[in-house]
């Protein structure tokens, strides 16, 4: 060591991050038979790499120094036993490496691998939706060195890492006059197979080809002469989203895929497009088969990758979809926005708001292709990602009616014991009799509670579909969707029902008007002002007594989700509607003790709140009560 590396600093021992630790072990155990995916990250960050320099030099040219021409180069040594990614992209300095290779910064982090299971196959799933990076170089190798120096600082400021991924990292000082990183991996002796030249170039063929930077490697066989190329490119080396969709491959658009969502997954589906005139620009969106461990974390990582004329400059730039539309991953390259553009400046930028609704539409297109083209996969996308989607018609109204087109529901027609949420509301249309004129949902806090609820007897007897809805935010959906092909969407449980004009046979043992206003009467003196109304009920053919909501009351579960965030909830009465053909009504109507009559007409409200999911407000009494009842049978 000289005596400038020295002042650079000296060697300096630390431990990984306890979730390194745990990600390190887990990933050497569960990626072994997907081993060879480290070329793939090694490579794919040091493209990210020369990106990130190629990005700052825009406003730095000094960064280049004398060495313009970006590449990675990959060479393989089969005696050292040793395969090396190099770039001369932008380089750590001391602090980055400590941060960047012994930490992670993801959020929820320690929850996620806890949640892994021990199942190989499972495991390996998650972490490659987690995505490894770096680390899974330790899945080959038993010990690797990382030499590094960030682009603008002098040469006496490089750094070397190494580890043998066990626990602890030792970083130094070391002088290094090339800017970038070289990575090199000793590799483990059932792993040496990675250091034959030729697995290498296959490797990033079948890996690598998209990356925009060329990978250099020795030529595969020396040619003679002095003007021989010391090394060659093995890439196609040309950014893929610029080249004309005819001409790309399906697996070219996978491997740039999971290049650019660390995913390891294959995507479901993608949409290649160029935009020319007005505006120029190309996309290409891909949906991804799972969520990220992360989909529910407000400060999770979004948005495409932006470039500027093929120019990276930005990862999860938001701006360019809609929050609903979070899940989607992929590169727009833009030709009208400058080099210089900023987070905040792409917030007022009004390119980018035509940008934005013209890729919102893309987006909902391409999911609307997967659902009519590949029913299947569209399941698997709404099993995982459902609930974000349902967050569109709030977010964005104008494409209401795109967005509801793609939602899917449980309902009564598909007869499961288990939740199935693959019914559309065309399916839905589809099958209703020509003259009813409502959609019929209702909702509940599970899909049990939603598919015994008293409220469909009469819709089981009349043969009516109704839509099961078990989502806390299904109401509030249902509030902001209104209707859909323009039939309104109707809440089962909302005012009085009225079948006229649908094809529901008439019903003759409905009761005359008037026949109950006796009992009627009394059950409201009793309950006073308790209650919005008593009334007879047309929902019921099995159940005493059920809860309806008013026109405009707010549902339970809205009232849940405010009373959970700490709002004041609107004051509503609930009307009480009971069924004058149950046995228990019939008891009702023929008690004469005040005390009894007071008990079941309090149980029988109690119940209907109980079947509604409600909470009662004082569950000894109906204890006490519905004690009393009993006792009083056995007397
Ligand atoms: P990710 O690439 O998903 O962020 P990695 O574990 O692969 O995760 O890498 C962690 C970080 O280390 C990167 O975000 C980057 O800052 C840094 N890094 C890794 N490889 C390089 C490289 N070749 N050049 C510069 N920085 C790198």
């Amino acid at each position: 060591m000289t005596a400038e590396t020295a002042q650079a600093g000296g060697a300096e021992t630390r431990g990984f991050q306890a979730e390194v630790k745990q990600l390190l072990h887990l990933m050497i155990h569960s990626l072994y038979s997907n081993r060879e995916i480290f070329l793939r990250e090694l490579v794919s960050n040091a493209s990210d790499a020369a990106d990130k320099l190629r990005f700052e030099a825009i406003g730095n040219p000094a960064l280049l120094e004398q060495d313009t021409a970006l590449a990675i180069r990959v060479a393989c040594d089969p005696e050292a036993g040793t395969v090396s990614v190099s770039d001369n992209g932008i380089g750590m300095s001391r602090d980055d490496v400590v941060q960047q290779l012994g930490t992670i910064a993801r959020s929820g982090t320690a929850e996620f691998l806890s949640s892994l299971s021990g199942d190989q196959q499972q495991d390996a799933r998650l972490i490659g939706q987690f995505g490894v990076g770096f680390y899974s170089a330790f899945i080959v190798a038993h010990r690797v060195e990382v030499y590094t120096r960030r682009a603008g600082l002098p040469a006496d400021q490089g750094v070397h890492w190494v580890s043998d991924g066990e626990g602890e990292f030792t970083v130094s000082g070391i002088e290094r006059p090339e800017r970038g990183t070289t990575v090199v991996l000793h590799l483990r002796d059932d792993a040496k197979e990675f250091a034959e030249d030729l697995r290498g170039r296959t490797l990033i063929r079948k890996y690598s080809d998209h990356i925009a930077f060329p990978v250099l490697m020795p030529p595969a066989a020396p040619a003679e002469g002095d003007d021989a190329p010391a090394e060659e490119a093995v890439n196609t080396a040309r950014a893929l989203w610029t080249r004309p969709r005819t001409e790309i491959q399906d697996d070219e658009y996978l491997e740039f895929y999971k290049h650019i969502a660390h995913d390891f997954e294959d995507p479901l589906i993608w949409s290649h497009n160029r935009v020319e005139g007005k505006r120029e620009y190309t996309s290409l969106l891909y949906l991804p088969a799972r969520p990220p461990f992360d989909l529910w974390n407000r400060d999770a990582p979004r948005g495409v990758k932006l470039y500027v004329q093929r120019v990276f400059i930005m990862d999860d730039a938001e701006q360019f979809l809609p929050l609903y539309l979070r899940f989607i991953r992929g590169v727009v390259d833009s030709g009208d926005l400058s080099l210089n553009v900023s987070r905040e400046l792409l917030q007022q930028d009004a390119n980018v708001d035509a940008m934005r609704s013209a890729l919102t539409k893309r987006a909902l297109d391409m999911l609307s292709k997967l659902a009519k083209n590949e029913p299947e996969k569209y399941q698997q996308f709404w099993d995982g990602f459902g609930r974000v989607l349902k967050e569109g018609p709030a977010e964005d109204p104008d494409n209401r009616d795109k967005i509801a087109g793609l939602l899917r529901f449980a309902t009564t027609a598909t007869d499961t014991e288990t939740e199935t949420a693959e019914q559309s509301l065309a399916d839905y249309i589809g099958r209703k009799p020509a003259d009813q004129d409502q959609i019929y949902y209702i909702t509940a806090d599970s899909f049990a509670a939603a598919k015994s609820s008293p409220h469909l007897e009469v819709f089981r007897k009349k043969g009516i579909e109704v839509l099961l809805l078990s989502d806390p935010i299904d109401e509030w959906l249902m509030g902001h969707l209104g209707e859909y092909d323009g039939v309104p969407l109707r809440d089962v449980r909302r005012g009085k029902l009225a079948f006229d004009g649908e094809s529901a046979k008439e019903d003759a043992e409905a009761p005359a008007p008037g026949e109950h206003d006796a009992l009627l009467e009394r059950i409201r003196t009793h309950f006073g002002e308790r209650l919005a109304e008593v009334r007879a009920t047309d929902r019921l053919t099995e159940s005493a007594a059920c809860l309806a909501l008013g026109e405009y009351d707010m549902g339970e579960q809205m009232r849940k989700i405010m009373a959970a965030t700490g709002q004041p909830l609107p004051d509503s009465k609930p009307v009480l509607e009971i069924n004058p053909g149950h046995a228990l009504v019939s008891r009702l109507a023929a008690e004469t003790d005040e005390q009894r009559f007071g008990d079941l007409a309090e149980v029988l409200f109690d119940q209907a709140q109980l079947a509604d999911g409600r909470q009662l407000a004082d569950p000894a009494a109906f204890v006490q009560r519905l004690n009393r009842l009993l006792l009083d049978l056995g007397a």
